[in-house]
């Protein structure tokens, strides 16, 4: 009897067991792997950041995912034909919004070819050109011969037959007087030798994107141009591209720019300020901004190694230039006559050769470092510079040129002992004399070349280890 007892006891007891491991175990699928009892429905929102949604189920679990959004959106702004539209966008499943950039386009509103809304000049009929096809497979463009009604607005085409059009042809457009906009496409990489010489009244460039190349003359006389904005890909602007642009009042110099041609903005006589951007510019050519009258400002990049003869020639209101320390030449005139000019120059060691009255007639400079390292010092090159104190001579200078510092404002403190020849008239009539000191004993500073008329109409004393001499 007490057998089957403990029996029934033992048996209820596994039983029991059993049916709680039962009960546990389902309970469990119900907690986790649902999926054997319900599909989950993440609708309630628990969070979201800019990213991100956090989403509950009803039996609790939650999930994280990227917001959703659909095609529908709250305009925000409307778009143009220069400028895609915004919508605002909300996510399918929390409140997240977003805006974004419409992706529709709209036409250009064109009255007389040109875009009453964003300036953008719609593409001329072809029957108007000639093309010429290249080497390369694809298109020069040019004004065919004795086309009377060409638009005074010209959108240059993109293609001819099926392929590109690179190359604005030599003399393409020159002497065009009625020509007033010109949208070159983002297909020309090249624009050619007085492609649009003394079109008098173009006032308007749309630039593409892809012109490398500026030719000689290619904008030149165009004396209605006001502004022109060259793309980041120009790399060469040639000789006389813009020189005789008599209304161009200002100019950014794109980024990749290596070469500015002899006399390339010449005679720019409203030229106020030339902005250099990027650091690719190396040559600047002769006469590249001779007689630009009114030009102000230049800062010239870190990559500037030469300045032609003449390149700033009677730029009379320029008052600050720098030369930077890659610079290795300066030609013959090159800031001849800049009178306002009044910033304190100091000459790089790079500099390899400074030409002959480089600085000459700039009466406002007052102040130049020369480089420790220099060996003579041109003919004529502060000459007239009636507000220059002499800088402090480099220590291996051994020649000092002809009038080269000629009625500047007053004499150097010294003499270097590398000295062998001063040029005639070169501290000739320097405002403020007095003593000079020289390391070296009178012996040794007789045996200087010293030129006729060096040191005429200054009062000067040389001092030297031994005694003094009167200069004069
Ligand atoms: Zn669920
Ligand atoms: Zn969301
Ligand atoms: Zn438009």
């Amino acid at each position: 009897m007490k057998q089957n007892k403990i029996k029934v006891i033992l048996f209820a007891a596994i039983g029991a067991i059993l049916l709680l491991l039962l009960i546990f175990f389902a309970f469990s699928l119900l907690g986790s792997g649902g999926s054997l009892r319900h599909q989950h429905n993440f609708k309630e929102i628990v969070s979201f950041d800019a990213e991100t949604h956090s989403l509950k189920c009803k039996c609790g679990k939650t999930q994280e995912a990227e917001h959703v959004y659909g095609a529908e959106y709250e305009l925000q702004t409307e778009p143009t034909c220069s400028q895609k539209g915004t919508g605002l966008f909300t996510c399918q499943y929390c409140e997240n919004t977003v805006v974004k950039e419409l992706s529709m386009e709209v036409p250009h509103k064109y009255r007389n070819g040109v875009c009453s809304n964003c300036n953008y000049i719609e593409t001329t009929d072809e029957s108007f050109f000639d093309f010429t096809l290249l080497e390369d497979g694809t298109y020069s463009i040019s004004v065919k011969d004795g086309v009377k009604d060409l638009p005074k607005n010209v959108g240059i085409p993109e293609s001819y037959g099926g392929k590109p059009i690179t190359v604005i042809a030599e003399s393409a457009f020159e002497g065009n007087k009625l020509l007033a906009g010109v949208r070159i496409p983002d297909t020309i990489t090249t624009i050619g030798y007085s492609a649009f010489y003394n079109c008098t009244k173009l006032s308007y460039i749309d630039m593409g994107e892809e012109v490398k190349v500026l030719g000689r003359f290619a904008f030149g006389g165009c004396s209605s141009l006001a502004k022109i904005e060259l793309s980041d890909s120009v790399e060469m602007i040639s000789a006389y591209a813009f020189a005789n642009c008599s209304y161009l009042k200002n100019i950014t110099m794109p980024k990749k720019l290596k070469f500015i041609g002899n006399g390339a903005f010449a005679n720019c006589k409203m030229l106020v300020s030339v902005k250099i951007r990027g650091s690719s510019l190396e040559t600047i050519e002769e006469n590249a901004f001779n007689g630009c009258l009114r030009l102000e400002t230049v800062v010239l990049p870190n990559t500037v190694k030469f300045i032609g003869a003449c390149a700033f020639y009677e730029c009379g209101r320029l008052t600050d230039i720098n030369i930077p320390t890659s610079v290795e030449y300066i030609g013959n005139e090159a800031f001849y006559n800049c009178k306002d000019l009044n910033c304190s120059i100091v000459f790089p060691e790079t500099l390899r050769y400074l030409g002959d009255e480089a600085f000459a007639m700039c009466r406002s400079l007052e102040k130049v470092t020369l480089p420790a390292n220099m060996l003579n010092i041109g003919n004529g090159i502060f000459k007239n510079c009636i507000s220059l104190t002499v800088p402090t001579l480099p220590e291996t200078l051994e020649e000092i040129g002809y009038a080269a510092f000629y009625k500047c404002y007053k004499l150097p403190e010294s003499l270097p002992v590398s000295l062998e020849k001063i040029g005639s008239h070169a501290f000739y009539s320097c405002e403020v004399g007095g003593k000079i000191n020289y390391n070296g004993t009178r012996s040794e500073f007789s045996r200087i070349t010293i030129e006729s008329s060096a040191f005429d109409s200054v009062d000067a004393t040389v001092v030297c280890t031994d005694g003094e001499i009167v200069l004069n």
